[in-house]
């Protein structure tokens, strides 16, 4: 379903074009028209479908945005969730002058989200907690608000949340909408939405029952950052000879292709904004060889019929397992092989988990490739075009030119076999040590052990070493592994991929006002 049938209020709709989606995912075609009719509801959905947007929409189309007062609530279990769906309503508010939208949770200062609120803010993005300690400090005013949504619900009483859920449930006024979203639906989500909800209509996303064709499929846990390097690597490693790339926007389409022609590849974006003329450009490249590499949307990649693709790369998660089973159903085709490769962020392994539960499928995770294997693969398909060249062809002048010049130089056959072979795999191969790579460090698997010289003594608590090593990074606080505090020194674990962002970014910060050192830990410690 398009937006323009979705977003009424223009602005919104210039906010999504902006922001590069092309189409409403399952779960926001079912239920924005649902919620702008102001009624109550109940979305079966997970992280990663686009729930955010599938309630900020209707959500800010209720505010006024000419009143200060508060006018929408929304609940959610972690502060890295409240941040991140806070971002993403801003910015579907962007052209909404004067609608304020703030996130308040556990451990900021609460000083400081008093002074925000007091400046007027329309829509607030909360952990129950702490906004019930607002509701009570009176900081918080419930009177005019419209719109209430549960977001993550079954993760939130997994949380125990569920006493502070219904206190907030309580306190609002007689006329609001509440919107209710869960991945799962236990009996006590169904309780909250029978005692509060009035009339809820459900919205799920029917699964169709989905085959998946028999392809080779493996996922990566990527740092945000680092997608476009882990992305090359890849490329260099498999070196397809044609690959389809898929993101979940038309403006990473365009920022990828830039990207991937920047390191020197062959790429064309194929997205909804192009004119037909541009796209059959890009398509009569793309099969004649000039192009060797895809990189669409979803809804560009409908209309596309090549049969040979090698390699089908998921540079977004999906947003709906449909959408996973489209994708890689484009290789392998006519009984070819093919492989498929997902990269995944964060929380989207859950998605990921989802849309292997759904499609019956077995996506293997593999270790990022480091610069030594790609080298390996490189060199291996170097020698393998060199044995076939010892079978088929006469090599008798080639032979006379190479004993004249070793007998010249006092070279080996080898050492010369070896620089020939360095020359034909051109630069970056000269086996550099990756850079995620630290050694043993004495960690869980797939993860690294970091050492801070900051412990008990300096009255540090692990929620502060926590707070700080995600802060810092960006990385989600979930993703940080176990935490062990001594009285002068912490060890903090983090997911392999991370590490050197961690070590980065904890260089200029400081924990309870003090700067701190981090390295990775000695594996015998
Ligand atoms: P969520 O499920 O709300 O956490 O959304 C996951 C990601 O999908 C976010 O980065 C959104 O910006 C993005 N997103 C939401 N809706 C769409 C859409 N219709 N098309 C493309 N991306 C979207």
């Amino acid at each position: 379903m398009n937006f323009e049938e979705l977003c009424l209020d223009t602005r919104i709709l210039r906010a999504v074009t902006e922001m590069g989606f092309e189409q409403a995912s399952p779960i926001q075609a079912k239920s924005i028209p649902i919620a702008l009719e102001g009624k109550d509801m109940i979305g079966q959905a997970q992280t990663g479908t686009g729930k955010t947007a599938a309630f900020g929409i209707p959500l800010l189309q209720r505010v006024d945005p000419h009143s200060k007062k508060l006018q929408a609530v929304v609940l959610c279990p972690t502060r890295e969730l409240a941040i991140q769906s806070a971002n993403e309503v801003r910015r579907l508010a962007k052209f909404m002058h004067g609608i304020k939208v703030l996130p308040i949770y556990g451990g900021q200062e609460i000083s400081k989200q008093i002074r925000s609120l007091k400046g007027g803010v329309q829509v607030i993005i909360g952990t129950p907690g702490r906004v019930i300690d607002h509701i009570n400090r009176h900081t918080l005013k419930l009177e005019q608000v419209g719109t209430v949504v549960l977001d993550e619900a079954d993760e939130m009483l997994n949380m125990g949340f569920r006493e502070d859920i219904e206190l907030v449930l309580e306190k609002m006024p007689e006329q609001h909408q509440t919107l209710l979203f869960s991945a799962t639906m236990p009996k006590p989500i169904l309780e909250i939405a029978k005692n509060y909800l009035v009339e809820p209509e459900t919205v799920k996303v029917v699964k169709k029952e989905l085959t998946v064709p028999k392809i080779d499929q493996f996922y990566y846990e990527v740092n945000p950052r680092k997608k476009n390097e882990v992305l090359s690597r890849l490329l260099d490693m498999y070196d397809p000879e044609l690959s389809l790339i898929f993101c979940n926007t038309k403006r990473k389409v365009d920022e990828l292709v830039e990207d991937l022609k920047g390191r020197g590849y062959f790429a064309e974006g194929l997205h909804g904004d192009m004119k037909q003329s541009q796209r059959d450009r890009v398509m009569n490249g793309f099969r004649n060889g000039r192009t060797d590499i895809l990189v669409a949307t979803d809804v560009a990649a409908r209309g596309i019929d090549v049969d040979d693709v090698e390699a089908v790369f998921n540079y977004d998660v999906p947003q709906d397992d449909e959408y996973y089973v489209h994708r890689i159903g484009r290789t392998g085709r006519a009984g070819r092989s093919g492989r498929a490769f997902t990269l995944v962020v964060g929380r989207e392994i859950y998605k990921l988990k989802d849309i292997q539960r759904y499609c019956k499928t077995k996506i293997k995770r593999q270790p990022i490739p480091s610069v030594d294997d790609i080298t390996d693969i490189k060199a291996e398909k170097i020698l393998e075009k060199a044995s076939d060249i010892i079978e088929s062809e006469n090599l008798a002048k080639m032979i006379d030119i190479l004993e004249e010049h070793l007998d010249e130089k006092e070279y080996s056959a080898l050492e010369m076999a070896a620089s020939l072979l360095m020359m034909q795999m051109g630069e970056n191969s000269s086996g550099e040590m990756a850079k995620e790579d630290f050694g043993d460090t004495g960690a869980e698997p797939g993860m690294v052990r970091l050492f801070i010289n900051i412990g008990k003594k300096n009255r540090v608590r692990i929620g502060d070493v926590l707070g700080a090593v995600a802060g810092e990074s960006g990385m989600e606080g979930d993703l940080v592994g176990a935490i062990d505090m001594y009285d002068n020194y912490t060890f903090v674990e983090v997911p392999r991929e991370y590490a050197a962002d961690v070590i980065d970014a904890m260089k200029h910060a400081k924990i309870k006002g003090k700067h701190v050192s981090v390295e990775p830990a000695n594996g015998k410690r």
